[in-house]
């Protein structure tokens, strides 16, 4: 736990003088600054000997909740184990030590990884090439749709300026539909939590000429299987538009079904989320985008060389190490996982959309509404007993959303603990509604403000000082 010994800010370790490191000597003779570029006072650094150092960092990370520390549900995140071997391969030196202006003749066995993944990527999604260039999901989307957009350009069809996205969309769908230039066209979603067919039926009649793609994710942001695509997808080609997959979270069509055998035209994945990568805190990703054939030079120019090629490397040795078989089996544990602990809560947690999920699934907060109890309470309880807290108040489509996604990677020991706890939440709710309202009371800090860090931020030493002077 955290040692004031080892403080909260490096800066707060300083003494005047202590080293832990020395430069070697220079053997390169003097070299000058010109004195219009150097500083003109001395830098703020800390200045601590190595064990202060290692005991400080060492003493941070412990406060870090991560897939290795515990059970993450995060919702639509997909925070599956990332195996060790993973690492391993992306470290190997005969690859990190690449340089992108290399002679293309030395690089031979990395240009074999990127055509070896795509293979396999073309091989579980039914697509026939994929560009790696997109550094995430989001900038796969605009990759994807600007794509989609050349496409339309080439045929001389400048009206297909809109983009129809469902209504339970990732926020990321139309920030990039209109980041690309395109207008946004919402289509409602049903009680069922599927696309209102009958409304873009609708749509289509009445914008068909002016559709350059509909996105959909597929399951969709409830975690639901979306029935109607085959229909859907007639719809919108028959009106001259594209078909758009979101495969961020591709987890549960693994060894289930394709993409590109239900029309889909163009469509992301994100390698950090389907394909083990740890992305917490927002990095590293890479979010390919895959075409129908004939698409594929269409694609745009939006980063140099090769993409995240490190994420391509760890990607590969998942699918590698799970090989065709296994692979298959990654789609259908993740989906017993969310069912099993969608089944065993429902009595205490609202389940507004009943039925079969697929990897994920949304609760509407505590069944009894009576408590005053609402899901931010039970995300912060959860952190007391030691799980990170499932995805809160996303889908928008609910008041009290709590989001859970166990992956695949899950034992049923760890679904039954967490189950347990999730339980023992509720009942605390209904006896001690307080002790809920009030959590987390374990971890090194309480209940932060949680925008004002954002509105406020203080980011360095000098200006923590003013303000604490
Ligand atoms: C995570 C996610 C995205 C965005 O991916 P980033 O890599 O965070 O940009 C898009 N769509 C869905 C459904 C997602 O879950």
């Amino acid at each position: 736990m955290n040692n004031k010994l080892y403080g909260n800010l490096i800066f707060e370790l300083s003494k005047e003088g202590r080293k832990g490191y020395s430069l070697p000597k220079n053997n390169f003779g003097s070299y000058e600054i010109p004195s219009a570029m150097r500083r003109t006072e001395d830098a703020v650094l800390p200045e601590c000997d190595e064990l202060t150092v290692v005991r400080h960092y060492t003493n941070l990370s412990n406060n870090n909740f991560g897939v290795d520390t515990g059970f993450y549900p995060l919702g639509s995140c997909t925070m599956k184990y990332n195996p060790k071997i993973n690492e391993e391969v992306a470290a190997m030196p005969q690859f990190q030590n690449l340089h992108p202006k290399q002679p293309a003749a030395t690089v031979k066995g990395a240009q074999a990884l990127v055509s070896l993944l795509e293979k396999s990527l073309c091989e579980l999604t039914g697509l026939a090439h994929f560009t790696f260039k997109p550094y995430a999901g989001a900038h796969g989307e605009l990759t994807g749709l600007m794509t989609i957009d050349n496409y339309h350009r080439s045929r001389g069809d400048m009206a297909r300026k809109k983009v129809v996205v469902p209504d339970s969309a990732h926020g990321t769908n139309p920030a990039s539909a209109a980041v690309c230039g395109l207008e946004i066209i919402e289509v409602k979603s049903l009680a069922n939590g599927q696309v209102d067919f009958e409304d873009l039926q609708r749509i289509v009649a009445e914008q068909g000429q002016e559709i350059a793609a509909m996105m959909m994710t597929n399951p969709n942001t409830l975690g639901l299987f979306e029935t109607r695509i085959p229909e859907i997808a007639k719809l919108i080609h028959a009106c001259g538009g594209l078909m758009y997959y979101d495969g961020a979270n591709l987890n549960p069509m693994l060894g289930a079904c394709r993409p590109g055998d239900m029309g889909f035209d163009v469509m992301h994945i994100n390698l950090h989320k389907t394909f083990s990568t740890p992305h917490g805190g927002g990095g590293p990703g890479s979010g390919p985008v895959g075409v129908r054939e004939g698409l594929q030079q269409f694609f745009p120019f939006v980063s140099p060389y090769q993409g995240n090629y490190a994420v391509m490397m760890r990607a590969y040795a998942y699918i590698l190490s799970l090989g065709r078989e296994h692979v298959k089996e990654v789609g259908p544990l993740a989906v017993l996982n969310a069912n099993y602990i969608k089944e065993s809560l429902k009595d205490v947690y609202e389940l507004p959309i009943d039925g079969l999920c697929c990897h994920e699934f949304v609760f509407d907060g505590l069944k009894d509404k009576s408590t005053g109890v609402t899901t931010m309470d039970v995300a912060k309880r959860l952190l007391d007993y030691g799980y990170h807290a499932p995805t809160i108040y996303f889908p928008l489509l609910f008041h009290e959303s709590l989001m859970v996604e166990p992956t695949e990677n899950e034992s049923k020991e760890t679904l039954d603990e967490f189950i347990g706890v999730m339980r023992k939440i509720a009942e605390e709710a209904k006896n001690d509604p307080d002790l809920v309202k009030s959590a987390p009371h374990n971890t090194p800090i309480g209940r932060v403000d949680d925008v004002l860090a954002a509105k406020h931020p203080v980011v360095t030493y000098r200006q923590l000082q003013n303000e604490t002077m």
